[in-house]
C-alpha cells in the first residue's frame, strides 16, 4: 500500500521546526519526504491545515489499569497499591484485562501514540488487543519474587511466543517489578534471561522516597547503585520513574546508556516527587515520557504529559529554559523510539511511518507563529486528526478504523462495576 499524506506543515528531520512538505508511505516506511513528484499513491490522503509529526510514545504505561481510572485516588503509593489497587486486581479475569487493554488502545490511538512501553500480568491474553488495534508494543509480564521464579518463566513463554509478531510490531521484554518485590536472586535470572535475547529490561526504579530509603536499608545502595552492582543497567535497560535519584545515579545511568521513563503527572498525583529531568539531560541521559497506569494519572494523554515536563522543572527549578519546548516534544516521541527500539526516530526516509496528524483548525491552535510551540504548550487529544501507526491509518477525523470503540467502552464500564467496587 502506497500512501501520500499530502498538504501538512511537516516537522523537520532536526525536530526543530515545521515545513510545507508532503510525506510519502511504503510498506509501514517513510519512503520520501518533498512534494511528492513522481510517486504513484494508491491512496492520498488530505491533511490541510494539519501538522505532521512522528508519533508519540507512551514510554511506561499498564494497559488494563483503564479499567481502574478513578476507583483509586488521593492516597500515597504504598496505600494505594494495598487497600485499592491489589484488592481490584485479585478480582481482575484475562477477560477483564483483554477489554481494559482495548479501552487502552483506542485511547492511545485518539492521543497520537504510535508505540508503548507496557508492564502487567494476564499479557499473555490482552495482547491481542494490541495486535487488534494496530499499534506497535512493548510488553513484559511483570516478574516480582513471591513463591519462586517461576514469573521468569512465565515472561520467557511470553518472549518465546509473542516477540517479533505482527510483523514486528510486538516486541516482548522482561520487566523485574522493582527492587522491593525481586530477590537478588531474580534480578540476576531476568538479567541472565534478557542479555541472552538481546531483550529489553523494564524496571521501577527509585519511584517514592520510602522505596528508595527501604533499599538504602536493605543493601547500603539506592535502588540505581544496587542495579549497577547487579550488572542490570545497560543500553537495553528502561528505568521507570527515577525520582528520588542522587547526582551518582544519574551518572551512572548517564555512563551505561541506560534509559529514564519520566512519568511527570503520576509522580505528582500520588505525591512521590518530582524527577530531576534537566540533570538527567544535562548528564546526557535519554529520557523519555510516560504516562503511567490510567489509575495514577488518570488519562493516558501524551499532550499532557509533554506540557506538564515542559513547564513542571521550569516552576520547579524556577529556570524557564530548564526544558525547552523541542527538548520536551523529543521525549515525548523521539526519546521514547530510541528507548524502545521501535517507531520513528524523526521524519525522513526508511523511517517507520508512525505519524500523527495534528488539526490547527480549532480556536487554541491559532494564530500559528511557532507551530512547534502550538504543539507543546496549547495542543491537546482532540485535536488528533489523523494517527497512522506502520504506514496505516488507525484513526482518521473521528473515525477509529480498526477498534469499535463503542462496545469497547460499554463492555469496560460492565467490568468496572463488578471489580472497582
Ligand atoms: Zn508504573
Amino acid at each position: 500500500m502506497k500512501i501520500l499524506l499530502k498538504g501538512a506543515l511537516t516537522l523537520n528531520a532536526e525536530g526543530s521546526s515545521f515545513v510545507r512538505a508532503n510525506v510519502a508511505v511504503e510498506n509501514g516506511k517513510i519512503a520520501l519526504v518533498g512534494d511528492g513528484a513522481g510517486f504513484e499513491a494508491d491512496e492520498v490522503i488530505s491533511l490541510d491545515n494539519c501538522l505532521l509529526m512522528p508519533a508519540f510514545v507512551n514510554a511506561h504505561t499498564h494497559l488494563p489499569m483503564t479499567l481502574f481510572r478513578g476507583a483509586a485516588d488521593d492516597m500515597p503509593l504504598l496505600t494505594w497499591l494495598e487497600t485499592r489497587i491489589w484488592p481490584m486486581e485479585d478480582k481482575l479475569s484475562a477477560k477483564d484485562a483483554l477489554i481494559a487493554a482495548r479501552l487502552a488502545c483506542a485511547e492511545m490511538i485518539r492521543s497520537g501514540v504510535s508505540a508503548f512501553n507496557d508492564m502487567y500480568f494476564f499479557t499473555d491474553t490482552f495482547i491481542e488487543a494490541v495486535c487488534e488495534s494496530g499499534l506497535r508494543g512493548a510488553l513484559c509480564r511483570a516478574i516480582t519474587s513471591g513463591d519462586g521464579d517461576f514469573r521468569v518463566d512465565e515472561a520467557i513463554a511470553l518472549y518465546d511466543r509473542w516477540h517479533g509478531a505482527e510483523n514486528g510490531r510486538i516486541a516482548i521484554s522482561f520487566g523485574p517489578h522493582a527492587e522491593y518485590t525481586c530477590s537478588k536472586e531474580t534480578l540476576l535470572r531476568t538479567r541472565d534471561e534478557a542479555n541472552k535475547r538481546d531483550a529489553l529490561l523494564h524496571i521501577h526504579c527509585s519511584e517514592s522516597q520510602e522505596e528508595h530509603a527501604q533499599c538504602i536499608e536493605r543493601h547500603a545502595k539506592t535502588p540505581v547503585a544496587w542495579f549497577e552492582e547487579l550488572g542490570l543497567l545497560s543500553e537495553r535497560t528502561l528505568l521507570a520513574h527515577c525520582v528520588q535519584v542522587t547526582d551518582d545515579d544519574i551518572a551512572l545511568i548517564a555512563a551505561r546508556g541506560a534509559n529514564v521513563l519520566h512519568n511527570p503527572q503520576s509522580n505528582l498525583k500520588l505525591g512521590s516527587g518530582i524527577a530531576p529531568v534537566p540533570k538527567m539531560l544535562k548528564a546526557g541521559v535519554n529520557v523519555a515520557l510516560g504516562t503511567d497506569g490510567a489509575a495514577s494519572n488518570n488519562n493516558l494523554d501524551m499532550f499532557e504529559e509533554m506540557r506538564l515536563a515542559a513547564t513542571l522543572h521550569k516552576g520547579f527549578m524556577r529556570d524557564p529554559v530548564a526544558v525547552p519546548a523541542d527538548t520536551a516534544l523529543k521525549m515525548a516521541s523521539a526519546n521514547g523510539a530510541k528507548a524502545l527500539r521501535m517507531g520513528c526516530k524523526a521524519i525522513a526516509e526508511s523511517e517507520a511511518a508512525d505519524l500523527v496528524a495534528i488539526s490547527l483548525e480549532h480556536p487554541h491552535m491559532n494564530p500559528v507563529n511557532d507551530a512547534l510551540k502550538n504543539v507543546v504548550y496549547s495542543a491537546g487529544m482532540g485535536d488528533v486528526a489523523m494517527n497512522m501507526t506502520d504506514g496505516k491509518v488507525l484513526y482518521y477525523k473521528g473515525e477509529y478504523k480498526t477498534l469499535d470503540i463503542e462496545k469497547i467502552k460499554f463492555e469496560a464500564n460492565e467490568i468496572a462495576k463488578r471489580v472497582c467496587v
